[in-house]
């Protein structure tokens, strides 16, 4: 099967033949339809200092997609060929206290599928039938192959009660934009966010964001003043990963604030700890999705009219993967979907 592989310890991903997968007795053979480029997928491309901590060589890069069944284990019932599933990135020990429990996000042995192991941008992937999602009829493929960055902005935006309040967002990655179409569809009133990026901004206000902000001539408190609020944001969302974002977001935020945060800082990110203290706020770490009620929610929202296609800017065959991560790297992308049939 075609492939796109890390092959070596260098820049770049190779379109190679790799030998279709073998699937275990408690696997599913999926063939893939549609994947969609992550910013995680750009790190390993760059192959910048985590990508080569962390993925072996060779292996096959992707973990968004959409598919089809085409073979089951001898254990598998609950899923037949013909399903049209996706994968949930993070395949889980199963036996640890958190596993056990049920709150499988928590498990402390996570391994990511084309992360620490073989994954979706080639024609089949096999994955364990426990990290399958079945999607409802009405999902669109498109939607469809978005549903893991599509969860982490879900799994980050409904940690809080979003009906009424105001929120920001740092980052207007595809993540912070869905986040910000999340936290509409959800009933907040004023949705900020804020980036140093204008194509992206502009597409974070096609998606319902009230106010898109550019820190690098704006400052969000000017635009709370303008918006006519008084006490800070009552919700942030941390999605750009970017240490002055984080600091401003703090600044930012009303007394007994709630944030929830995705963005992976490069580094120790020094803050003013009693900005943090005296002003009560709640900061939540997060990673992933909830298995599987974060899917659940991604499904519904979108059933009850969550418009999320302008994000997807990029329709490519594989065979054109490398114009889509270079649309990816210049920052003027929002998804890029890559074609398998
Ligand atoms: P992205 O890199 O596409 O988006 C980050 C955005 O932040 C960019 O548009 C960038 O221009 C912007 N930014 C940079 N400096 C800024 C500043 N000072 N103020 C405001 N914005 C600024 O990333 P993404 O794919 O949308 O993901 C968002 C973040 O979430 C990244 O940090 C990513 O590593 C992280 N992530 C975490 C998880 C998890 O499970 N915790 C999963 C996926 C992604
Ligand atoms: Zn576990």
């Amino acid at each position: 099967m075609k492939a796109l592989v890390k092959r070596e310890a260098a820049p770049g991903l190779w379109l190679e033949d790799r030998p279709q997968p073998q699937h275990g007795p408690n696997d599913v053979l999926i063939k893939v339809k549609k994947t969609a480029i992550c910013g995680t997928d750009v790190h390993i491309y760059k192959w910048d200092d985590w990508a080569k901590a962390t993925i072996p060589v060779p292996m096959i890069a992707g973990h968004e997609f959409v598919g089809e069944i085409v073979e089951v284990g001898a254990n598998v019932n609950d899923y037949r060929p013909g399903m049209i599933v996706s994968g949930e990135g993070h395949i889980v020990c199963g036996r640890c206290r958190n596993c056990m429990a049920g709150r499988r996000h928590l498990c402390p042995q996570t391994k990511g599928v084309g992360v620490n192991r073989d994954g979706a941008f080639a024609e089949y992937i096999a994955i364990p039938n426990a990290n399958v999602w079945h999607h409802a009829r009405d999902i669109d493929l498109e939607m469809a192959a978005i549903f893991d960055p599509y969860g982490n902005a879900t799994h980050t935006a409904l940690q809080w009660d979003l009906l009424g309040e105001d929120v920001l967002i740092t980052g207007a990655g595809p993540i912070g934009i869905m986040a910000a179409a999340i936290a509409r569809h959800a009933g907040a009133r004023h949705v900020v966010i804020t980036d140093v990026n204008d194509y992206r901004l502009g597409l974070a206000l096609k998606m319902g964001a009230s106010r898109a902000v550019n820190v690098t001539r704006e400052k969000i408190a000017d635009v709370q003043k303008e918006l006519g609020m008084s006490e800070g944001f009552d919700i942030g969302l941390e999605m750009s990963g970017n240490d002055d974002a984080f600091r401003d977001m703090l600044e930012n935020m009303c007394h007994g604030g709630k944030i929830s945060m995705l963005g992976i800082p490069p580094d120790n990110m020094g803050v003013d700890w009693r900005k943090i203290v005296f002003n009560m706020l709640t900061i939540k770490g997060i990673y992933g999705r909830e298995i599987f009620e974060t899917w659940y929610k991604m499904t519904v929202m979108l059933q009850s009219g969550l418009d999320l296609r302008p994000i997807i800017t990029h329709r490519l065959h594989y065979t054109e993967y490398e114009a889509g991560f270079s649309a990816m790297l210049k920052g003027e992308a929002g998804k890029v979907i890559l074609d398998w049939s």
